[in-house]
Formats: C-alpha cells, structure tokens, sequence
C-alpha cells in the first residue's frame, strides 16, 4: 500500500522512475538479451555517493562481480584515471564492464524533495546532505569554495557545481535541479575517464547506466531515474 502510495508519488516528479526490481531486470535484460552480453562474466563500478542509503541502491544488481567503487560524495567519480585503470585490469578474461552511476535525491511521502525519513530517525535529514549543504552554501553569492586536504571532496563538487549555480537558484526546484547539474558532472567526468583509459580494458565493452537514484522510505524499494543507458564499443571511442 504505501509503497503504490510512493510510486504516484516518485512518478509526480520523476515520471521515467523504475523501482529497482524492475530497474535491474530490465538493464541486466537488456543486456543479456538485446546486446548478447554475458551477464555471468560482467564486472560493475559504481559512481554514487558515499551515504550508507545508497548501498542497498547498488545491490539492483548483486548478480555481477564487483563492485569497483568509485564514487565519493556526491556520486563524482574520485577514483579517477588511476581508480578507472584498476577497474578495467579487474574484468573477468571475455567478460564486459558495467558502470553504475549517478546522483540521489531523497523524497518523503509528503512530497518533499531532498529529505527522507532515515533508518529509526524520527525527523527527516537531508539526502543528498553532500548536495543540500552545498545548496546552501551556493545560494550565498561571495561563497567560493576552498580546495583543502581536510575537505577535498565536499569542496571539489561545489567547485564542479559553480558554472550550474545561476540555473539551480533560478529554478522551482532547487534539490531537482542541483540533483540534475551534479549527474551531468557524472556523466562527463565518466565519458572522460572512459575515454582516457581505453586503452586499459582487455575486453571491449562497457556498458553505462546513469541516472538519478531516489531514496524512499526505511523499508521501500529505492526507484532509479534512468537517464543514460549505453553500450559503448571501445574500439569506436
Ligand atoms: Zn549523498
């Protein structure tokens, strides 16, 4: 009952939105089915935020080997070119690769965007909290962030969000559209590294899944809102 109450309701701001039984069926089906890919043979990275909420999220596909972690706060991909490396020396001999990637947003019953009811929590917390503190910070125009050791992530991607700011501030919902700016950061830095350390894989196939993760109540179905799906051939990079 009240996870159909959470579907209309995911599906009011998310309208492409799967739950992650049918996210993982139809991606792994796809694979398996549409582009011939061993799925038994398949290594995943992910590139999600560090926050314990996500590691269910990532579990749509516990099937597949891994995964490689790449991801730090906010979902950007901290591992890099060395952490991209490493992940394509780890695929399996005639296997294929799978990055799982992306940013979340949490979504409580009353509507509410980047807020959730956490685990034996009585009040609501932010979700992502990496990206509502850097809303906060950001809607202050003299905040420049200060690249430091002690806080390299957190001050990285409000640096990677600077040239979004005007259109998050501008628009009706700002939690949507930080949420949106930081998947395209993923997105790009993902399709850089990929493109950079091609020459690493010993297969040639990897297939991308990126969108946005949104965390629902302790106990529901996390949905994911697909944004990208792709098989990349290497050779053609
Ligand atoms: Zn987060």
């Amino acid at each position: 009952m009240l996870q159909r109450k959470f579907d209309e309701i995911v599906k009011g701001h998310f309208p492409n939105a799967l739950d992650a039984k049918d996210t993982s069926i139809h991606y792994l089906g796809k694979m398996q089915i549409e582009y011939k890919l061993d799925v038994s043979k398949v290594l995943m990275a992910t590139s999600v935020c560090s926050d314990d909420i996500n590691v269910p999220s990532t579990t749509f596909f516990n099937v597949l080997f891994g995964p490689f972690i790449m991801g730090g706060l906010g979902g950007l991909p901290f591992a890099g070119q060395t952490g991209m490396t490493a992940f394509a020396h780890h695929i399996p001999d005639e296997g294929s690769a799978f990055i799982f990637y992306g940013p979340h947003i949490g979504l409580t019953l009353e509507g509410d965007l980047g807020k959730m009811y956490r685990p034996r929590q009585e009040q609501t917390g932010n979700s992502c909290g990496a990206l509502m503190l850097a809303l906060d910070r950001l809607k202050d125009e003299s905040y420049r962030p200060e690249i430091n050791d002690d806080d390299y992530q957190q001050m990285k991607l409000e640096e990677s969000l600077l040239p979004y700011r005007e259109k998050i501030l501008a628009s009706d919902s700002q939690e949507k559209a930080i949420t949106e700016a930081t998947y395209e950061i993923i997105n790009e830095k993902i399709h850089a590294h990929l493109k950079t350390c091609k020459d690493e894989f010993h297969v040639d196939t990897v297939t991308l899944l990126g969108g946005i993760i949104i965390n629902t109540d302790y106990g529901l179905d996390d949905y994911f809102d697909p944004k990208n799906f792709e098989v990349i051939k290497l050779s053609e990079l």
